[in-house]
């Protein structure tokens, strides 16, 4: 995968923090992006511990801006998220990923299930839970094929209201994850009310992973592994980077890893080709 230019990086931080004319701007090119089929979606594989296999990938979205690259959604999703169009990024990005995974379900290719990141504005809409199942039915993507990976710091608000949306998600047969774990403040409370399958431990927690728990890192992972298990919760940690982070998840429990590990996000037809390669194994 390419990186992204360091000039792309330090433009759009600029223009992030800098006039409401340049963000103007950027609004603005970003409404022609999606009209221009600039975003595009790749895809970051989880390995399975028990299965030994790839059964799922996260898809994170991309900007092939005409000028400067690829543009990260670290650069792009808050704006969006202010400005709304999120909600039609948002659209794209689900609809394209549920199509993806039918189309490898479809080839024979892999059963692979797939994650979409979903921010608070999409789940206010009204029409959130038919919007998804509108997009089922239109790719034919079976529901348990697909996950949505919510936020924790999002959902600090109305906890009942949200429990009414995730509970007809569920009803949908979609499975629901709880990303970046262990960074809100909430951590465990809510988990009882909310219908969630998954929780991703945030990679702050995996970084300095090294059996030795000198920040107490691997305390909070282990502990989170625990909890979450006998919650009936699944356990996704995400940011492995060596090969030690991934010994002590298998050694403790975790059910999935992802991380540059493993593979970096890649575009489609790469991730098709390593499933291919997996399923000849
Ligand atoms: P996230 O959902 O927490 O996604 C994980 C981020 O960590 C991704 O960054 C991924 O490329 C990166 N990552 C994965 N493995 C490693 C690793 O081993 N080491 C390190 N250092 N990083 C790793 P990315 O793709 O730049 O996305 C950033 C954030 O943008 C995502 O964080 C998510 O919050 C948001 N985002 C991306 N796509 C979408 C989307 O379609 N919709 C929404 N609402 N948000 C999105
Ligand atoms: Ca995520
Ligand atoms: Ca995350
Ligand atoms: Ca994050």
């Amino acid at each position: 995968a390419k990186q992204f230019g360091s000039n792309t990086l330090q433009f759009y931080r600029d223009s992030l923090q800098s006039s409401s004319r340049e963000r103007l701007l950027l609004e603005a090119q970003l409404d022609k992006a999606l009209v221009r089929g600039e975003l595009e979606v790749f895809y970051q594989p989880k390995l399975n511990f028990a299965a030994n296999r790839l059964q799922g990938a996260e898809a994170l979205v991309r900007w092939r801006h005409p000028e400067r690259g690829l543009v990260s959604p670290a650069q792009f999703i808050p704006l969006a998220e202010e400005t709304g169009q999120i909600d039609a990024i948002g659209d794209f990005v689900l609809h394209q990923a549920c199509a993806q995974a039918r189309a490898w379900q479809q080839a024979g290719i892999a059963e692979l299930r797939v994650a979409v990141n979903i921010s608070m504005g999409q789940l206010r809409q009204g029409d959130f839970v038919e919007r998804v199942g509108a997009v089922l039915v239109s790719t034919g993507l079976p529901a348990h094929l697909l996950e949505l990976e919510l936020t924790e710091s999002q959902l600090s608000d109305d906890v009942e209201h949200l429990a009414k949306v995730f509970t007809r998600l569920r009803t949908l047969g979609v499975r629901l994850a709880i990303d970046d774990f262990g960074t809100g403040y909430s951590s465990l409370g809510y988990l009882k009310h909310l219908p969630v399958n998954v929780v991703k431990i945030d990679q702050t927690f995996i970084r300095s992973l090294d059996g030795s728990d000198h920040g107490g890192d691997a305390a909070i992972t282990r502990a989170i592994i625990v909890m979450a298990h006998s919650l009936g919760l699944e356990v996704v940690a995400e940011g492995v980077e060596e090969p030690a982070q991934l010994e002590f998840l298998r050694e403790h429990g975790c059910d999935e890893i992802q991380g540059y590990l493993i593979s970096r996000p890649v575009e489609a037809a790469t991730l098709a080709s390593l499933l291919r390669e997996q399923a000849a194994q």
